[in-house]
């Protein structure tokens, strides 16, 4: 099914009253969907949190794992390797999740946009990699990052025939059943000369490209890694994926960092909080640029 902007409209299928696990920090469209769709429930100004959203830290002192929701949650977004800490989780980790949502009767929401850019050989590449997954899970795929679809917009989403849903007086309902009525009447899929241009990236001239593009920023993403820890950051990410996820000084916050980064190296990146409470503290560079403006950036932060 091709679609774009999945990971949004995804939500208009399930119920107002399920309740959401995210992680903390998250790729906030996960968040900011579930707030607008009323799923929410009411922000805590002192919390800094919406009530009825569970939130899993994931910081350096839990290695990025996710811990397990204590209560029973309803939907479980997962992306992996992460936007925004470039972090990915193994096999045995995912089985734990498999494991919860069989238990819970929960749905896992796994969003693998950046799978083209996992290096290590061990790392899964789709959910459906875990015995058992295909029964709770459903899985984006985007080609956003991996063939730079960001504007022309396409993507797709996996939902098994299997994977249930329960309505209301908790009979099972298939979930693919309902997707593809929702998007028949709201969407209809994108257009022709989009799905003409996704297909060509699976021609061979098309993968080549696609490969040689991506090693490009993981090559990149090298140069940041290095040169950082070389500075003496602590740096997390960027091996399989274009994110380097770096722990700023004690006593700054990220957005203090922000400003000291733009003002003395003329170079951007994005917080950590705006991901998210527990992504204060750290902060994103990416790799999508080129290999000139990449190792100048380094050099500017080396003479910070
Ligand atoms: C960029 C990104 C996407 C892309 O979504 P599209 O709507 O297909 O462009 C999805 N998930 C994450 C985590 C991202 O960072």
């Amino acid at each position: 099914m091709v679609q774009s902007v999945i990971h949004g409209n995804i939500v208009d299928i399930f119920s107002n009253s399920n309740k959401v696990a995210i992680t903390d920090p998250v790729y906030p469209v996960y968040l900011d969907t579930n707030v607008m769709a009323g799923r929410s429930g009411r922000y805590n100004k002192e919390k800094r949190k919406y009530e009825n959203i569970v939130y899993l830290p994931v910081t350096a002192e839990n290695d990025f794992k996710p811990e397990l929701p204590k209560e029973k949650v309803d939907l479980i977004y997962l992306c992996f390797p992460n936007n925004p800490t470039g972090t990915t989780l193994d096999k045995i980790e995912l089985k734990k999740w498999i494991d919860y949502a069989k238990e819970n009767k929960s749905i896992i929401l796994y969003d693998a946009a950046y799978e083209a850019f996992i290096t290590e050989k061990d790392i899964p590449h789709s959910i459906y990699e875990i015995e058992g997954a295909q029964n709770v899970a459903i899985e984006f795929k985007s080609y956003s990052k991996t063939a730079g679809f960001t504007g022309i917009r396409c993507g797709y989403v996996v939902i098994p025939k299997e994977v249930k849903g329960l309505d209301k007086n908790g009979n099972e309902t298939s979930l693919n059943t309902l997707w593809n009525r929702r998007t028949c009447t709201k969407f209809n899929g994108v257009s022709y000369i989009t799905q003409r241009a996704a297909e060509a990236i699976y021609t061979e001239e098309g993968k080549r490209q696609i490969e040689e593009n991506i090693k490009y920023y993981l090559e990149n993403a090298k140069i940041i890694k290095k040169g950082l820890e070389e500075i003496g950051y602590m740096v997390y990410g960027g091996i399989n994926s274009p994110y380097i996820w770096l722990k700023i000084p004690k006593g700054i916050t990220s957005w203090e960092f922000f400003d000291e980064l733009l003002e003395k190296a003329n170079v951007v990146g994005t917080p950590g909080s705006g991901f998210g409470l527990s992504g204060e503290g750290y902060f994103r560079l990416t790799a999508f640029n080129t290999r000139e403006n990449t190792i100048e950036a380094i050099e500017r932060m080396k003479k910070m």
